[in-house]
C-alpha cells in the first residue's frame, strides 16, 4: 500500500466525480477490486454540482482519490495542485490523487487504450484513424504514439482536429476524408452509437471493410451499430471494455501501489452490462 494510503482501522475512500454517474460502471469494478484485493474500502459515485466545492470536499474529506469523467476531465486541472507531464500534453484529467492534502491529476485513459490495442495486435507503425477531437480522441492519439503507431484525427468539426493535432503532433484529415485512409485502425472516440442512441453509427458502414481492426470505446450497448457493421464485414472488432478495464486497473495501481486484479474487474463489468465473461 502507498505511503500514508492507509492509518490502521481506516476506511479508505474513492470516489467518481462526474454528472450523471448513475449510469457507471466504475463503482462496480472499483469495489470488487478492493474486496479482492483485502483493501478496506468504499468507492462513491458522487454527482458533482459544483466542481470547485467538490475538489475543496476531497481535501476536507480525506477522500484519497478519484476518477474524474465528463463533463469534468478538461476542468479539473486547474484546480489541481499539480498536473503530470501526460495529462497536460492531453489536456484531460480522469484520475486524481489526494497525497496528504495534496492534489495531482494525472491520466490513464491513453494507458486503457493503448493495452487494450495491444492486447489484439502490435501498433507499432501502423496508422490508426481515431474519430472525435475531445478528452478521449486525445488520450488514444497519446496512447498509438507511445506505442509507435501513427494517429490521424477525424473529427465533425474539422478545427478541434486540428487544434488537438497541433497540441499532439499528430496528423489529421478531414471527417469526409476517411474513405482515402489508408488506416490499419479504425477508434471511434465518439459517443456515438452510445446507449440510448444504440442506432447511430459514426461513419458510412461502407468504409468499414478497409480496416483491420475496428474499436469503439463506447461499452454500453457490449456491440454498438458500428462494431455490428464492422463484423458483418468480416472486420476485427473490440468494444471498449478492455480500455475500461485497463484505464481502471491503472488507477488501482496508482492508488495503492499494488496490482490490480484485472480479470475480476473485467467480470464485474461485462457482468453489469449483462453480457458474458468469454474468460
Ligand atoms: P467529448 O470530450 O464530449 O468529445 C466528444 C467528441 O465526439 C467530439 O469530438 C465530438 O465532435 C464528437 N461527437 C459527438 N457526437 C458525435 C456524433 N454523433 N457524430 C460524430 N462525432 C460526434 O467526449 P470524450 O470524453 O472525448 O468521450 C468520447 C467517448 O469516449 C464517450 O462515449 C465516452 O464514454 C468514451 N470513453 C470511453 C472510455 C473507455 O474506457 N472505454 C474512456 C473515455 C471515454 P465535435 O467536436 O464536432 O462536437
Amino acid at each position: 500500500m502507498r505511503d500514508g494510503a492507509k492509518r490502521s482501522e481506516e476506511v479508505l475512500v474513492f470516489g467518481l466525480l462526474g454528472n450523471p454517474v448513475g449510469h457507471s460502471l466504475s463503482p462496480k469494478m472499483h469495489r470488487a477490486a478492493f474486496q479482492a484485493m483485502g483493501i478496506e474500502a468504499e468507492y462513491v459515485a458522487f454527482p458533482v454540482v459544483n466542481l470547485e466545492q467538490a475538489v475543496t470536499g476531497i481535501r476536507g474529506l480525506g477522500i484519497r482519490g478519484a476518477s474524474v469523467t465528463i463533463p469534468f476531465k478538461e476542468e479539473i486541472i486547474s484546480l489541481m495542485d499539480k498536473v503530470d507531464r501526460v495529462a497536460s500534453v492531453i489536456g484531460a484529467v480522469n484520475t486524481l490523487v489526494n497525497d496528504q492534502g495534496v492534489l495531482t491529476g494525472t491520466n490513464t485513459d491513453w494507458l486503457g487504450l493503448k493495452r487494450a490495442l495491444e492486447s489484439r495486435i502490435s501498433i507499432r507503425g501502423r496508422r490508426v484513424a481515431i474519430l472525435g477531437a475531445g478528452g478521449a480522441a486525445r488520450a488514444a492519439v497519446y496512447g498509438v504514439m507511445a506505442g509507435g503507431g501513427e494517429p490521424i484525427l477525424l473529427n465533425r468539426t474539422p478545427q478541434r482536429a486540428m487544434r488537438a493535432a497541433r497540441d499532439l503532433g499528430c496528423g489529421w484529415a478531414l471527417w469526409e476524408g476517411l474513405g482515402d485512409l489508408n488506416a490499419h485502425v479504425l477508434v471511434n472516440a465518439t459517443p456515438a452509437g452510445m446507449s440510448p442512441r444504440g442506432d447511430e453509427c459514426p461513419v458510412e458502414p461502407e468504409l468499414l471493410s478497409r480496416f483491420h481492426l475496428v474499436v469503439d470505446m463506447v461499452y454500453n450497448p457490449l456491440r454498438t451499430r458500428l462494431l455490428e457493421e464492422a463484423e458483418a464485414r468480416g472486420v476485427g472488432t473490440m468494444n471498449g471494455v478492455e480500455m475500461l478495464v485497463q484505464q481502471g486497473a491503472e488507477q488501482i495501481r496508482i492508488w495503492t501501489g499494488m496490482e490490480p486484479p484485472i480479470q475480476i474487474m473485467r467480470k464485474a463489468v461485462i457482468e453489469a452490462l449483462g453480457g458474458e465473461d468469454e474468460d
